[in-house]
């Protein structure tokens, strides 16, 4: 159902018998893929600017550290947003300012429990990675274009590794995080995964 077109220009048919450099191809998206690449590109964003806040409030590390990661995870998706010339929604907003109202909702809420205490932070830091997880995997499904796929997973695995420090770090304040969004299985399949390097 999802595909990608792709228009090659007529002219990448004739090879650089002349030595002239093959034009590069026109590629565009399905209006599908399209919005996932929009829709993640705010979720990293959401998930950046809600661990910026608590680390900017707790001054802890793990905070710090996965805010550069989401960072690093806009910026990535920002370059296909590129690629497939896809206006960024992203453009000139500010921390905590979302296009689409639902992350907006999202970011006051999730700063608003994260604002109790650093358990409540670390709890909204899972929840965020559990959300981010689901929606990967809901993204992965619907295409099968390998630089999309190589985001796609490229993301997955950060937020499985994620996913991990703050559940461990629940768990050392006897906390238990409970999945909203992904089944109990694949919860417990992340958790008892190893941490990777993923990008
Ligand atoms: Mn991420
Ligand atoms: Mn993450």
């Amino acid at each position: 159902m999802a595909f990608v077109s792709i228009a090659f220009s007529l002219l990448s048919a004739c090879n650089d018998e002349d030595g002239k450099p093959e034009p590069t191809p026109q590629v565009t998206l399905s209006s599908e893929l399209a919005n996932d690449l929009r829709h993640l590109r705010e979720e990293e964003k959401l998930a950046r600017d809600v661990y910026w806040f608590s680390y900017q409030k707790y001054g802890q590390q793990i905070f710090g550290n996965i805010y550069e990661s989401e960072q690093r995870h806009m910026d990535y998706v920002l370059d296909l947003l590129k690629t497939y010339s896809i206006e960024d929604p992203a453009a000139g907003l500010g921390f905590g300012e979302f296009k689409n109202p639902e992350f907006r909702d999202l970011y006051i809420k999730l700063t608003g429990i994260s604002a109790h205490s650093i358990d409540s932070a670390l709890y909204v830091g899972a929840t965020i990675e559990d959300l981010d997880i689901s929606d990967l995997n809901r993204f992965m499904e619907t295409t099968e274009a390998a630089d999309l796929l190589a985001l796609y997973t490229k993301l997955k695995c950060a937020s499985g590794n994620h996913m991990r420090s703050f559940s461990k770090q629940l768990k050392n304040n006897n906390i238990s995080y409970v999945p909203q969004f992904l089944s109990n299985e694949e919860y417990e399949s992340i958790l008892s995964g190893s941490n990777g390097h993923c990008d």
